[in-house]
């Protein structure tokens, strides 16, 4: 099947007979289902965008979740008892059952499925290409403004993960927050022997997320930093009070590829899921895989 895929992919259209199975690892339960390829999309849109969201947005992480599973199982990297995707977001993107998703919408379960089948439904089967080739369909939650490129995240340039500017998760509960962290918990945090006297920004992105920052005349990593202080992005600005630092954050995760409240924010504007997946993705174009 996979074989086949991979002929198939250099033509405009992708055929094949069936639609593909994929085994998937559970990371909770320990264990490996198999299940069809647009199962796993619905179960991946349910897991990975809140199911409140416009059905175009639905659609736009529905294609992303798809282009991105197509990648990696043409990819041919296996996880954990051989499977070819894993629930873990570490490692790929997130997935619930049906019934899991009923436990977390008891109210309005039905309702809200319906609409996720839907929007599954309506791209069956399309997925983002560059290059003939399926797109690596990062995506996050918010950006807080405007979009990080794969390069200043990764260090290598990837021609359709491009940084552009995003007005449309400004409703976002992530959009800007603000965090006071003490004295005492950043020294313990980052195992600093001397009280937090400074702190600066030394080093930003082209986007204008920190990459380095210095704490008296110690460099830190800004993922790093992130990481310890369970920060949601790298998008700073500091201000120290007495023992306490200010940290206001912009967006929440990476920033790479789609904003999920952005494309919501389009969507509410009347934007087609085609339209939302163009602007966060530069140059691409849409594939359809006839099964
Ligand atoms: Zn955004």
């Amino acid at each position: 099947m996979i074989i086949l895929a991979l002929y198939y992919l250099t033509r405009p259209k992708w055929e094949i007979e069936e639609e593909p199975y994929v085994k998937l690892y559970l990371s909770q339960k320990n264990k490996v289902i198999s299940l069809s390829l647009e199962e796993y999309v619905k179960g991946a849109v349910a897991a990975e965008m809140p199911a409140s969201f416009e059905l175009e947005a639905l659609k736009a992480q529905a294609v992303c979740a798809r282009t991105y599973a197509v990648r990696k199982i043409l990819k041919g990297q296996k996880y954990r008892e051989g499977a070819d995707l894993s629930d873990n977001v570490n490692e790929c993107q997130a997935y619930i059952s049906e019934e899991e998703f009923k436990d977390r919408h008891p109210y309005d379960y039905k309702k809200l499925y319906k609409k996720i089948d839907q929007a599954v439904r309506d791209t069956r089967g399309i997925i983002i290409i560059y290059d003939d080739e399926p797109i690596d369909a990062l995506y996050h939650s918010t950006c807080g403004g405007r979009t990080a490129s794969g390069e200043e995240i990764w260090g290598n340039k990837i021609p359709y993960l491009v940084s552009c500017s995003c007005e449309y998760c400004k409703s976002s509960p992530y959009y800007k927050t603000i965090k006071e962290i003490c004295d005492r918990e950043i020294k313990k945090e980052l195992g600093l022997t001397q009280n937090v006297k400074t702190v600066e920004i030394i080093q930003k992105t082209k986007s204008g997320r920190v990459r380095k920052l210095k704490i008296n005349d110690q460099i830190i990593e800004a993922n790093y930093f992130r990481q310890k202080l369970g920060l949601p992005s790298t998008w700073w600005e500091f201000t120290l009070k007495k023992d306490v630092l200010l940290i206001k954050s912009r967006g929440y995760g990476h920033g790479v590829g789609m904003c999920q409240y952005g494309a919501q924010g389009m969507a509410q504007k009347g934007y087609h899921y085609e339209d939302i997946l163009k602007y966060y993705y530069k140059d691409i174009k849409f594939c359809q895989i006839d099964y």
